[in-house]
């Protein structure tokens, strides 16, 4: 579904990225790892067309990301959620929810207000709450709800339990298995390999800007070495 091949960014004149690979395939979950500063969000972001690429290629259903503005990327059903939430302060908390919501690609049973408040019930009772005054658990929440108002078919998260309560984390990762069980695909950088062996597929790790091991959640956890020296776990 999603193939990113010998990618490499750059920032000015200083590279962050050295030949990133990674692939996502339909319905599976898969984590990006590293330490931090090794290029985690500069790969998600080069994947939406946030940063531009400066070379390899990023597939999405056989068609080139490289080169598209983001909102056509997204268009194409990439949602992400993004590092630090990006709620839109001023809006209350439905209309964070409809602001970006669309169908572009006629998906059936599409993502509503109330589907969303089904996977985070806390949600409801906050409707008209202007973003800002949201808790960062009820942002996050949130903020993966209006990822999902889009109806993508690959969901990409950045950090999104970074900060949270172990109980808050807890509903998330609860939230992201039950819509991984029906099928969505789910991309997710995240510090908390524990909950992510628990609900991911595959394990990309990538060490200054470079792919340096994948595996499964089996694999990661009987290579100690990798841990340690990728992960410092
Ligand atoms: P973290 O886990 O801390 O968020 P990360 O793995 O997501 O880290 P990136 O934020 O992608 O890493 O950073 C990768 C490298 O690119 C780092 O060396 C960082 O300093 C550099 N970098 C990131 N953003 C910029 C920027 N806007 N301008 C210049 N360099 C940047």
């Amino acid at each position: 579904m999603l193939e990113v091949r010998d990618l490499t960014t750059h920032y000015g004149s200083s590279q962050a990225l050295f030949g990133v690979n990674l692939r996502v395939e339909p319905g599976q979950v898969v984590t990006l790892l590293g330490r931090n500063g090794m290029g985690k969000t500069t790969t998600i972001n080069s994947i939406m067309g946030i940063v531009p690429a400066t070379g390899g290629s990023v597939t999405f259903e056989g068609q080139e990301l490289l080169g598209q503005r983001s909102f056509r990327t997204a268009n194409l059903g990439l949602g992400l959620v993004p590092e630090g939430r990006q709620i839109f302060p001023n809006l209350s908390l439905r209309e964070n929810l409809v602001a970006t919501a669309s169908n572009h690609l006629n998906l059936p049973d599409p993502w509503t207000v109330d589907r969303v408040f089904a996977l985070f019930p806390e949600l409801e009772t906050r409707l008209t709450s202007m973003g800002n005054l949201l808790s960062g658990g009820e942002q996050q929440m949130l903020a993966i709800g209006r990822a999902l108002m889009t109806n993508p078919k690959l969901l990409i998260l950045d950090e999104a339990t970074e900060g949270l309560a172990p109980l808050v984390r807890r509903k998330i990762w609860d939230a992201l298995a039950e819509i991984g069980k029906q099928g969505l695909a789910i991309l997710v950088v995240d510090k908390n390999l524990h909950d992510l062996m628990r609900i991911a597929d595959r394990h990309f790790i990538i060490q200054r800007g470079q792919a340096v091991w994948d595996g499964t959640s089996a694999e990661l956890e009987a290579d100690e070495a990798a841990r340690e020296r990728y992960l410092g776990l």
